[in-house]
């Protein structure tokens, strides 16, 4: 009887067990269309990795005018078809965003880096030079002088593709005073404000211009457009204002640049640094001679950026590129869609 009794017991266990395993599996299932996270993003940090990388960044406002990113990841790294990448991405964002992405093919058509990266032809390098462009966008941070110290000691110059951010001015500086390269990315890094009129760029670009000119010296004439030239989160606010800025920009003597290998330290906060340095030598296989490496300045959330920095100068040096600043002259990587 003892015995028979002390078996009754464990039905009950082993019926909350089975249950937790069910949800547990049900979740796993359904957690890939789903997205993967989203970002409170108290000063408009941007997630530059996003399009490049199989994943669709929503600017979104929450409660009480808070900016967030939506990050829906559309296809796992991977290059599967546009259909599937198309139907996954429609999926993800139900319910959860305003339907910028659904039913829209060339976003889903350029789930991969490889098809859409291209260098112009602007060429100041000997034919069998292989040249890197370390890119560190959305500083000036606390990390700024951590990252400007790694490249002193490793003797190599990077570009900082910067936004506005208050008493930060010691830093703007800094990179410039280290040789840097200081380059203009936005003011406000807000997509509903630049990306929804030609004026409205503009009136960004040209306040982060005449910004870093007054703090720095510095009138820079190189760019990167938030998100990239073919981020996909413009169309929400205007269909055609990549195409028209791409033009303006350059009949404006402007150059912009795109990236190559990603880091994907934009994919999320404080991504594992083993995993930043192994994207970035996955990005260097593809031996392209011109190498444009993107990671980030921003904060808290990229300490894992500076911790993987080191190994990510060894490996790029290791698969002997010479590291550079940009300069006007420099061939830019644009992104050709
Ligand atoms: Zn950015």
């Amino acid at each position: 009887m003892r015995r028979q009794g002390g078996k009754y017991i464990y039905v009950p266990i082993l019926a909350t067990f089975g249950i937790l395993l069910v949800a547990f599996a049900i979740t796993l299932a359904t957690i890939t269309n789903k997205p993967v996270n989203s970002y409170a993003v108290e000063d408009e940090t941007a997630y530059e990795g996003g399009s490049g990388n199989g994943y669709e960044f929503v600017e979104t406002e929450g409660k009480n005018g808070v900016k967030y990113y939506v990050i829906t990841k559309n296809t796992a790294d991977s290059t599967s078809s546009a259909t599937a990448a198309e139907s996954k991405t429609s999926q993800a964002v139900t319910g959860t965003t305003a339907n910028s992405t659904k039913g829209d093919s060339t976003t889903a058509s350029t789930s991969t880096t490889e098809s859409k990266t291209t260098s112009t032809t602007k060429t100041i390098r000997s034919s069998d030079e292989k040249i890197a462009y370390l890119t560190f966008d959305d500083g000036p941070s606390i990390n700024t002088e951590k990252l400007l110290d790694i490249l002193d000691q490793y003797d190599v110059k990077a570009t900082f593709f910067v936004i506005y951010h208050k008493n930060m001015e010691s830093k703007y500086k800094a990179i410039v005073d280290r040789g840097n390269t200081i380059a203009l990315h936005s003011y406000s890094h807000s997509y509903s404000k630049i990306y929804r009129t030609e004026k409205g760029y503009y009136n960004d670009l040209n306040k982060i211009h005449d910004y870093v000119e007054e703090v720095t010296g510095v009138d820079s004439k190189i760019i990167r457009f938030p998100g990239g030239s073919s981020n996909t989160v413009s169309r929400k606010y205007n269909k055609s204002i990549m195409k028209t800025l791409k033009k303006s920009v350059t009949e404006n003597g402007y150059v912009f640049h795109d990236w190559n290998v990603d880091s994907t330290d934009a994919s999320g906060i404080n991504r594992d640094p083993d995993l930043l340095v192994e994207k970035v030598k996955a990005g260097l296989q593809k031996k392209k001679p011109v190498v444009d490496i993107l990671m980030h300045d921003t904060g808290k959330s990229k300490t894992t950026t500076v911790e993987a920095l080191p190994r990510i100068i060894e490996a790029v040096q290791a698969e002997g590129y010479k590291i550079e600043p940009l300069t006007i002259e420099s061939e830019a990587i644009q992104h050709n869609w």
